[in-house]
């Protein structure tokens, strides 16, 4: 039997008590609707690259072309550790590719639909990014269908992006068609 299409989610969309602030943002709604149909792979960059829970919240700087990820409370750079953990996670999903992506909306590291604001070294707005993980996991798997929680809370879309999900895997897994 064919296995369930994988999707990758950011963990704190699928339980986890991954955010900065240790609260628990899921819906078991959303959990249910993407479990029934798709192999989930949470994810969490910053935890996984050795950040704790609870942390300081984390804002992007710098550049918006390639914005850095500074702890608002210390003045931290988190750029290096976190996006090293974000080149493996991607590196291990080329042996099992994603046929789709939801992650979370409003994150320096997962916002991936709508960008956030960058700040320059006085904290002045500087432009908008998408998150450090969001920007390297488009590159990537530039054809993935990509949500956040925040389109999909609407029954539409949430019926849409598993269609396109669906659509992807679906294409992939079929042999190529022969010459005539
Ligand atoms: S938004 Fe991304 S980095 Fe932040 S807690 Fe959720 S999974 Fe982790």
């Amino acid at each position: 039997m064919r296995q369930k299409p994988l999707v990758v989610i950011s963990a704190c969309l699928a339980g986890q008590r991954t955010r900065y602030n240790a609260a628990l943002i899921h819906s078991q709604r959303l959990i249910d609707f993407l479990t029934e149909r798709f192999r989930l792979f949470p994810v969490c960059p910053e935890v996984e690259a050795g950040l704790p829970v609870p942390r300081e919240p984390i804002n992007l700087h710098g550049s918006p072309l390639a914005p850095s990820l500074i702890g608002v409370q210390t003045g931290a750079d988190y750029t290096f550790r976190v996006t090293e953990r974000c080149l493996e996670i991607l590196d291990h999903l080329e042996h099992d590719p994603p046929s789709g992506m939801v992650l979370k909306s409003r994150s320096p590291t997962c916002a991936a639909v709508t960008p956030i604001p960058v700040h320059d070294t006085m904290a002045r707005p500087s432009g908008q990014a998408l998150g450090v993980f969001a920007r390297l996991a488009r590159r990537r798997f530039p054809d993935v269908p990509v949500a956040d929680e925040r389109i999909l809370s609407f029954s539409p879309a949430l019926d849409g992006f598993a269609r396109v999900v669906g659509a992807k895997a679906y294409t992939e897994a079929a042999p190529p068609e022969e010459n005539s």
